[in-house]
């Protein structure tokens, strides 16, 4: 614990008492939450934000990723059950394009309204700040309890589980667990500040990019995107544009956009992309990542009304109140997950989720490649027809009891990180550490003493293929 807090915590009460406590409400703590207290643990949610999904929803990540084999998702359990809520309330995909693409603002509903109905506390607004860690008479240290910090002043509140889902890891890193960020040649994941336009005719944009000679998409759906040399039909505009000095080169370093189910005039765009060395643990860097991402929106909203058809009333419907981080801690837990898992294929007794998206590697430097991709060629997920499994063992932060972390922040490899780190994935680790929470309450034992191949067992019965 920080030394400044010490004393003040020593001095406080505990305000209150539950069996478990999870940390950020974002896609794998929202679904974490859920998933424990539907198996009846006393279940809190701490979340800074006055909202769930987290990256999904505050920095409008709005497609979950494809995670499919042979067309079918690899994905189920809550996933389904998250889209069938979508589409129940017209905020969310019904083509197979789109299954998985959603309205942020029904999302946060969603999962608002299902964290209610099963009976999760929410506390918005609120920021874990420190852990509470005590050694037991075995010598192991222990999560006890958690310093909170909102408009009431600063708290304590005990759980007998832990489930670290802030995606930085920042329990985790406050009680002491070892954690990596980036990869083993310094490389980072590029932050994005995504944002929405309204006032757009999107089929008739959808037109000029066809005649372009880009994709047809089916009624109802449309993408794009932009890299310079990779042969995008947008891509002599962006270079009028960028000689007419209304886009910087940087613009065309990554341009991508979708449409939003709910939201026929609008487009959700995957850029700008911050193009600086930065770490989504430093508030400059992150401060910096909203002040040069929200001038490139300026600029790019020119764009699309100077030079793209159907875009002339383009305006900006919202920036993300959160910079999109994709990578920052990785705890190291009891297995680390690699590469090599990812591209043989691996599988495991203890698996609570599988993958077939591959490595997903977003660089500042456009085209380049980390040391490791570089060794496997172009090899980037497992073997035609098969998929990598993710064991319960990376939910189990090494040399800490009564934790899990669940999301992006899991143990594995910076590149096997970006492969796992996809939404579908992430409510598979929430539902998976939401059930262990459970379990090891309900039984009197450690998370790290549950069974990980009954815990597979039980997220089968719930629904999860596996
Ligand atoms: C720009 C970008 C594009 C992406 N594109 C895609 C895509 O197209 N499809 C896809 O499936 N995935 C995509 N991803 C990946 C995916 O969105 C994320 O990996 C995933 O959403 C992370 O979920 P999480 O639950 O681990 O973390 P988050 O969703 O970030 O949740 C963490 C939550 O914890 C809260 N929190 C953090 N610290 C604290 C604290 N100390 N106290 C209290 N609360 C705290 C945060 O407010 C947040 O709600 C993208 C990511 C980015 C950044």
């Amino acid at each position: 614990m920080h030394p400044l807090l010490e004393a003040r915590s020593e001095s406080r009460k505990v305000t209150a008492r539950y069996d478990v406590i999870v940390a950020g409400g974002g896609t794998a703590g929202s679904v974490a939450a859920i998933a424990a207290a539907r198996m009846g643990a006393r279940t809190l949610l701490v979340e800074e934000q006055g909202f769930l999904g987290g990256t999904a929803t505050g920095a409008l990540v709005t497609p979950l990723m494809p995670n499919r084999l042979n067309g079918a998702n690899l994905n189920r359990g809550i996933t389904d059950e998250i889209k069938r809520r979508l589409r129940a309330r017209g905020a969310g995909g019904e083509t197979p394009e789109n299954d998985g693409w959603f309205d942020p603002e029904g999302l946060k509903s969603v999962l608002e309204e299902m964290a209610v109905e099963s009976g999760v506390l929410l506390l918005y607004h609120t920021r874990l700040i420190d852990a509470v860690v005590e050694q037991g008479p075995d010598g192991r240290r222990r999560v006890v309890g958690a310093l909170v910090h909102n408009k009431a002043g600063l708290q304590r509140m005990d759980a007998t589980v832990f489930v670290d889902a802030t995606g930085d890891a920042d329990l985790a890193a406050a009680a002491g667990c070892q954690w990596e960020g980036g990869g083993e040649d310094g490389t980072r994941q590029a932050l994005s500040l995504r944002w929405i336009a309204g006032g757009i005719d999107v089929p008739r944009l959808a037109r000029f990019v066809e005649e372009l000679g880009g994709h047809r998409w089916p009624p109802g759906y449309f993408e794009s995107a932009m890299v310079w040399g990779r042969g995008h039909v947008l891509e002599p505009v962006f270079r009028r544009a960028v000689e007419a000095g209304d886009l910087e080169e940087s613009d065309g370093d990554y341009f991508q956009c979708f449409s939003i189910p709910g939201r026929p005039d609008a487009l959700a765009f995957n850029c700008p992309r911050i193009a600086e060395r930065v770490d989504g643990l430093d508030p400059w860097d992150l401060t910096r990542a909203h002040i040069v991402g929200r001038r490139a929106i300026d600029r790019l909203v020119r764009f699309l009304r100077g030079y793209l058809p159907g875009c002339e009333r383009a305006y900006v419907q919202q920036v993300a109140p959160m910079v999109g981080v994709r990578e920052s801690r990785r705890v190291l837990g009891d297995y680390v997950l690699t590469l090599e898992d990812i591209l043989t294929g691996r599988k495991f007794d203890d698996a609570v989720a599988r993958n077939r998206y591959p490595v997903d590697i977003h660089l500042v430097r456009p085209g380049g490649r980390t040391r490791s991709t570089l060794e496997h060629g172009d090899a980037r997920r497992p073997p035609e027809g098969d998929y990598h499994e993710i064991p319960y063992r990376c939910l189990l932060p090494r040399g800490v009891e009564g934790l899990l972390v669940a999301g992006r922040c899991i143990s594995a490899t910076f590149v096997a990180q970006s492969a796992v780190r996809i939404q579908p994935n992430c409510h598979s680790l929430g539902q998976a550490a939401g059930t262990a929470a459970a379990l090891a309450t309900r039984e009197g034992i450690a998370p790290r003493q549950v069974d990980g191949v009954r815990l597979r067992r039980v997220l089968r019965e719930q629904g999860a293929d596996l």
